[in-house]
């Protein structure tokens, strides 16, 4: 699936298991569970089913935007030993030495 389509889903899915609910599939259909569901995240969820069905029966993972080395959920991430070095840890690594 495109990152566009794993965001969508993720965008939908997140306000639902904020509330505690557990999404699952089971024969190709969604199922929720765990916390009353407001109407107007359903009709959301509804919109972007095809998005979800695919997000839920295989979370896509894509490696470090620089190494790949690191799998992260969303596209774009930088592992924390690709980002550039924050003062404060350029400090502590100098003084390791
Ligand atoms: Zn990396």
């Amino acid at each position: 699936m495109t990152p566009a389509a794993s965001n969508a889903a993720r965008g939908v899915l997140r306000p639902l298991t904020a509330l505690g609910a557990r999404i699952t599939v089971e024969g190709g259909r969604l199922h929720i569970r765990g916390a009353t569901v407001p109407p107007h995240l359903l009709d959301t969820l509804r919109a972007h089913r095809g998005a979800v069905l695919e997000y839920l029966a295989a979370p896509p993972t894509y490696g470090c935007g620089r190494c790949g080395r690191y799998a992260f959920a969303e596209a774009g991430v930088t592992c924390y030993w690709c980002r550039p070095a924050r003062p404060s840890t350029a400090c502590h690594h100098d003084h390791e030495r």
